[in-house]
C-alpha cells in the first residue's frame, strides 16, 4: 500500500486534524480572547447543530459518538459539584469517561451505519443509557475505589494518558489508513480532541473549547462524508458526474476531453454477473486515474468515463491514450465464483482457441499475459478474464467552442471507435492516429 500519497495525507488530516489544529491556535493565540458567553454559545451550538445534522444525514453512528461526548462531559461536570473536579465522585467520573469515550468510538467505528432505524437508535441509545448508570453507580458519594489512590488531592487533569487512549487512537488510525473515510477521520481527531480536554482540565474553559470542538469534527466529518459521496463515485473512488460537471466550468481555451466506454459490457455482465462486472469497473477506474499529461479521469454513468485534460491539444492526449487502452486491455484478473468458473467452460470457442495453442506449444496461455488481450470484448482463459476499452477523443475547434459541442464530438468519436472494431482510440478531427489493430474478431 502506498502510505504516503496525496489522497492519504488529505484523508488523514481533513476534516479533523486541521480543525483541531485551527482550535488550538485560536484558544492560544493571545490576541484572541473568547467571553464566556461565546465559549457557551460555541459549546450549546455544536451539540445541538450536531445532533440535528446527524438526524438529517441519517447518521445513527455520529449521533452515538456526540452524545457520548456530551453525556461525558456533564457527567464529569456534575459530579465534580463545584467548578473543578476535586471531589471524589467527580475524580471517579473524570477516571470512568476517560475509560469509556474511547471505547465508545471504537465500538462506532466498527458498528455499521444503518440509518435512522427506530431498533437501531433504540440499541445505541440504550447502550447509552446502561453506560450512564454504571457512570452514576460508580461515582455516587461515598463510593469512592476509583478515586481513592489518589486521596483527597484535587486532580483537575487526567495525569497520564489512559492506555485505552492509545489503544483506540492506534485502532482508529489504522482504520483510516485502511478506509480513508471522513467519518473514521472524524472520530480519530475528535477523540484527540477528548484527549487534550482530559490533559488541560474536562472542567473549565479549555474542557469545555476541546469537548465542544471533538463535537465539531464529528459533524464536519459527516458533512465531509456527504460531499465525497456527491463528487465521489461510491464504487470506483473516482470523482463522479457532479464533479465533472463541475470540472467543465473551469476549462479554460485550450483543453481536450476523452470519452470512454468499456466494449462489450452488458456481455460481460450477463457472462460473469454484476459483481465481476463491478470488479472490472473498479479495475478500469483505477488504470484510467493512472493516467498521465494532467488528466483527471471522472466517472461519469455506468460503464462509460471521462477523462479531461486540461490545457492539451487531443493530439497531445493520444499517446497517453494509447497507453491507458493497452494497459486495461493487458490486465487479468481471476474469476472468482463458481457460475464464472461455469461461463468459462460453457465458451467453447475460447476452449478451442486455448487448446489449440497448447497444441502449438504456447506457454503464454498458462500465464497472466494472453494473447487474448489483443482482442475487443472480454477474453477468458485458465480462470483469468480481460476487458478492452474504446476511447473517442476530442477538443474546442473554432466551430465548435462550448463544452458540449465538444463532449459530442468526442461521442461521435467513440461511436466510431466502437464501429471500427472497438478496442481503439478515435479522435474527433482528422489526423494521424495510430489504431489499435485487432488480432482476432470478437468472441460471440
Ligand atoms: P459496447 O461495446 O457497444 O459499449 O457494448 P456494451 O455492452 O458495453 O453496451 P452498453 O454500453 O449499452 O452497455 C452498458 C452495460 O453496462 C449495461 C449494464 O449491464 C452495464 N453496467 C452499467 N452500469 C453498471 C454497474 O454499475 N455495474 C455493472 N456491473 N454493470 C454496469
Ligand atoms: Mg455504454
Ligand atoms: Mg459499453
Amino acid at each position: 500500500m502506498d502510505l504516503w500519497t496525496r489522497a492519504t495525507l488529505k484523508s488523514l488530516v481533513l476534516p479533523g486534524g486541521v480543525l483541531l489544529l485551527i482550535s488550538a491556535l485560536v484558544l492560544r493565540n493571545p490576541v484572541v480572547f473568547i467571553p464566556a458567553a461565546t465559549l457557551n454559545f460555541y459549546y450549546y451550538a455544536v451539540f445541538i447543530a450536531g445532533i440535528l445534522i446527524a438526524w438529517r444525514f441519517h447518521s445513527s453512528r455520529v449521533l452515538f459518538a456526540i452524545l457520548t461526548l456530551l453525556l461525558a462531559h456533564r457527567a464529569v461536570e456534575f459530579f465534580s459539584g463545584s467548578g473543578t473536579v476535586s471531589s471524589a465522585s467527580g475524580h471517579a467520573a473524570l477516571e470512568t469517561v476517560a475509560f469509556l469515550i474511547p471505547l465508545n468510538f471504537v465500538f462506532v467505528s466498527f458498528s455499521r451505519e444503518r440509518g435512522f432505524v427506530l431498533q437501531d437508535i433504540t440499541r445505541r441509545l440504550a447502550l447509552l443509557f446502561f453506560q450512564s448508570v454504571f457512570v452514576a453507580v460508580v461515582c455516587r458519594p461515598g463510593y469512592g475505589t476509583l478515586a481513592s489512590p489518589h486521596g483527597s488531592q484535587p486532580r483537575l487533569v487526567a495525569e497520564s494518558v489512559p492506555w485505552i487512549y492509545v489503544a483506540a487512537l492506534g485502532v482508529l488510525l489504522i482504520r483510516l489508513l485502511l478506509y480513508r473515510k471522513p467519518l473514521e477521520n472524524g472520530l480519530l481527531w475528535s477523540l484527540v480532541a477528548t484527549l487534550i480536554a482530559l490533559r488541560v482540565g474536562v472542567i473549565g474553559r479549555e474542557g469545555d473549547y476541546y469537548f465542544a470542538t471533538a463535537g465539531l469534527i464529528l459533524a464536519s466529518s459527516m458533512l465531509e462524508s456527504s460531499y465525497a459521496l456527491a463528487f465521489h463515485d461510491e464504487l470506483t473512488g473516482l470523482p463522479g458526474r457532479r464533479a465533472f460537471n463541475d470540472a467543465l466550468l473551469r476549462l479554460k481555451e485550450a483543453y481536450a476531453i476523452a470519452m470512454v466506454d468499456i466494449d462489450h459490457f452488458k456481455r460481460f455482465n450477463d457472462t460473469y454477473g454484476h459483481e465481476t462486472g463491478d470488479e472490472v469497473l473498479r479495475m478500469v477506474a483505477a488504470k484510467l486515474a493512472q493516467v498521465t499529461g494532467g488528466g483527471t479521469a471522472y466517472r461519469i454513468g455506468g460503464e462509460e468515463f471521462c477523462i479531461l485534460f486540461p490545457g492539451k491539444s487531443q493530439q497531445e492526449t493520444i499517446p497517453r491514450l494509447e497507453l491507458i487502452r493497452k494497459g486495461v486491455a493487458a490486465s487479468q484478473f481471476r474469476v472468482r465464483n463458481v457460475q464464472e468458473r461455469r461461463s468459462i467452460q460453457r465458451v467453447p470457442e475460447e476452449v478451442e482457441r486455448r487448446n489449440q495453442l497448447r497444441r502449438l506449444g504456447d506457454r503464454s496461455v498458462r500465464t497472466k499475459q494472453l494473447p487474448g488481450s489483443r482482442q475487443s470484448g472480454h477474453s477468458i482463459c485458465d480462470g483469468t478474464v480481460s476487458v478492452t476499452i474504446s476511447i473517442g477523443v476530442a477538443e474546442p475547434t473554432s466551430r465548435m467552442r462550448g463544452t458540449d459541442d465538444v463532449l459530442q464530438s468526442a461521442d461521435k468519436a467513440l461511436y466510431r471507435a466502437k464501429q471500427s472494431g472497438r478496442n481503439r482510440v478515435e479522435a474527433a478531427t482528422a489526423f494521424h492516429v495510430k489504431k489499435a489493430r485487432v488480432a482476432r474478431p470478437n468472441i460471440a
